[in-house]
This record gives structure tokens, sequence and C-alpha cells, in this order.
């Protein structure tokens, strides 16, 4: 099952460029779902080390909602 996401991108407002951080276990398990959904495997986008696990993901809403997951080691050294 492919879930559709057109609706919620037209949605979005342009000024907005918070990003946003989201560190809800069950929210990070339902992204991770929906990465495998698209092919793709939830690693860490900063050291790509695909055995440490997410502890938060970071989505940014003006790069096309683009969402970075980072595992516990890189969430620490992020400034
Ligand atoms: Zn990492």
């Amino acid at each position: 099952m492919i879930r559709e996401f057109t609706g919620k991108a037209l949605e979005t407002d342009p000024n907005f460029v918070r990003v946003e951080l989201i560190d809800d276990p069950a929210a990070i398990a339902e992204f991770g779902f929906e990465a495998r959904c698209e092919g793709d495997d939830l690693i860490c986008r900063r050291c790509g080390n695909a055995k440490l696990s997410i502890a938060a993901i970071l989505v940014v809403p003006a790069g096309g909602h683009a969402r970075w997951a980072l595992c516990a080691n890189c969430l620490l050294e992020m400034p």
C-alpha cells in the first residue's frame, strides 16, 4: 500500500522555514516505515551508519519536506 503525500505538500506555508525535530519513538517508527515503503532505509544522514538506531528525525519543510534521520551520537553533536 502506497500512501499519497501530495495533499499534505499543497498545504505547506511558504513562510514556514522552521526545522522540526521529531524525537518521539512512535513517530520515528512511523517515519521508518514510510521510508521503507519508498524503498529507502532509515539510516543516519550524518554518519550513514546503518547499525545505529535512529534517535531523532529532522524535518526540513523548506527543502521539499526533506527528512534527515539522526542517530543518538550525531544528535548530541548537533549545534
Ligand atoms: Zn549518526
